[in-house]
């Protein structure tokens, strides 16, 4: 399939031109890397936002479940062999993804 180039070195990327806002990756990720932004410039109002990527696990449930195939997860041995490692899910990871639910999967301020 498809992968579009890993823009550097990133444990997840988005392609924006893709993606709709919907938010199901932000809905299935653990580690509350991913959330929703209000943008104003896009015409869906919001965007996918790359929020935590240090605390991405390489799970591919975002990437999985994307229905636009807007979202990449690095391959694991290659992200490795750069020299990079996934996050292990952490309970103040799991928390600010709880926190992140809360507010309908938008940004919270404050969620560390
Ligand atoms: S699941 Fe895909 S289309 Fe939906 S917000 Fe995430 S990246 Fe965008
Ligand atoms: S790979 Fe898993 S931890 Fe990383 S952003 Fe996607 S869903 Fe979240």
């Amino acid at each position: 399939m498809f992968k579009m180039e890993n823009p550097g070195d990133q444990p997840v990327w988005v392609n924006t031109d893709n993606c709709k806002a919907c938010d199901i990756c932000v809905s299935v990720c653990p580690a509350g890397v991913l959330a929703m932004k209000y943008e104003t410039s896009s015409t869906l109002g919001a965007m996918i936002s790359i929020e935590h990527p240090e605390s991405c696990i390489g799970c591919n449930d975002c990437e999985l479940n994307c229905p636009d195939f807007a979202i990449y997860v690095a391959d694991k041995k290659e992200f490795k062999a750069a020299g990079h490692s996934f996050a292990k899910l952490t309970d103040e990871a799991k928390a600010r993804q709880e926190v992140i639910a809360a507010n309908n999967y938008y940004v919270t301020e404050g969620a560390k």
